[in-house]
């Protein structure tokens, strides 16, 4: 009896042992990607680090295939079923559908408050608010939609706020516009309706100045704040030419919008998505780690590479980490806030 079990053994393992070798032969498969425009390619979601034209090992069994066109912006995918050595030529007919992405953006014209000289305010008129609105609509094309690969499409509302606004006592000290001073205002902004709220107003005003250390603010975790929806202030010192100040951001310093907004989804909100971003830096936010990955001022690669997944991971592996255009087109604030 003892010596059948022992043989049934010897052959059980011979064949788990055989079987496992076949396994390891067609378990895998090349995969060559090329695109009508070059790009760099991803594997489900993720970098690869290979730009086309590239072959590489591919496990076998369904997969999304992607390239992001360099030149066009464009995002190119594919699924298919790897059973085989395959050919995959993407085009601008794999393009999807883009993720459509909610902004309201808040003029304000008037805020009142106790400034360091006492009680003041500063205010905008409609031809600056039409200046900060425009330089909003210039960082939306030449930013959020080119470093999303135009997996965004970002719908932009705009409301001027014209009845002066209080700067609530608590937030004395820093001089910000919190959110419950615009959504007392403004009940439209409730979850679901809108991803950002952006908000626009002016720093100083000849001898008024709510001046603090910042001037642009983000909420870092949307679907936790009471509105669920992100959340942004830019408080700006517009100077005697508010057109002259735009300008130099422009110049000098461009990613104001994109670098507020990236906070309210690249601390928390992506993350609990399920998606692998760059770690925190060393005041706690992860926005703030460029440095730690070796990306310098002003950062508008870090925010690129940040959108597009494609900061390389700290330490030797050939890995990479961000949002990246698959999670653009699966995940927006406004529809967790309601499927919560
Ligand atoms: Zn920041």
């Amino acid at each position: 009896m003892k010596k059948i079990t022992v043989l049934f053994l010897a052959i059980a393992f011979g064949i788990m042992a055989c079987d496992t070798n076949t396994d390891k032969q067609t378990s895998s498969h090349l995969l060559k990607v090329t695109a009508e425009e070059q790009g760099h390619i991803y594997l489900d979601g993720q970098y690869t680090g290979y730009t086309t034209p590239a072959k590489f090992k591919v496990s076998k069994g369904e997969h999304v295939i992607s390239v992001t066109a360099e030149a066009s912006k464009q995002y190119l995918r594919q699924e298919l079923t790897i059973s085989e050595d395959t050919e995959l030529h993407l085009t601008m007919q794999d393009v999807p559908e883009p993720k459509v992405w909610k902004a309201l953006w808040v003029g304000v014209q008037e805020v009142t408050g106790n400034s360091v000289d006492g009680q003041c305010s500063s205010s905008f008129s409609q031809e600056e608010l039409d200046a900060g609105f425009d330089f909003f609509q210039w960082s939306i094309d030449n930013q959020f939609h080119p470093f999303s690969y135009n997996t965004t499409k970002w719908e932009v509302e705009r409301v001027d706020i014209t009845t002066p606004i209080e700067l609530h006592k608590a937030s004395n000290t820093w001089f910000t516009l919190e959110p419950e001073s615009i959504t007392e205002l403004l009940p439209e902004v409730k979850p679901g309706n809108y991803d950002a709220v952006f908000v626009f107003w002016r720093e100083s005003d000849g001898d008024c100045s709510f001046k603090s250390s910042y001037f642009g603010l983000a909420w870092t975790d949307p679907i936790n704040d009471p509105i669920k929806t992100g959340y942004i202030t830019i408080k700006f010192d517009a100077g005697d030419d508010i057109n002259k100040n735009i300008n130099w951001y422009k110049e000098n310093d461009p990613g104001v919008w994109v670098h507020e907004w990236l906070h309210t989804v690249g601390e928390n909100y992506f993350q609990d998505c399920g998606e692998r971003l760059p770690e925190k830096g060393g005041d706690g936010l992860v926005l703030h780690a460029a440095e730690k990955y070796k990306y310098t001022y002003p950062w508008m690669d870090w925010y690129a590479d940040f959108m597009s997944g494609r900061v390389k991971d700290l330490g030797a592996g050939n890995t990479y980490c961000g949002i990246g255009p698959e999670a653009f087109l699966k995940y927006t604030v406004r529809e967790s806030a309601l499927s919560q």
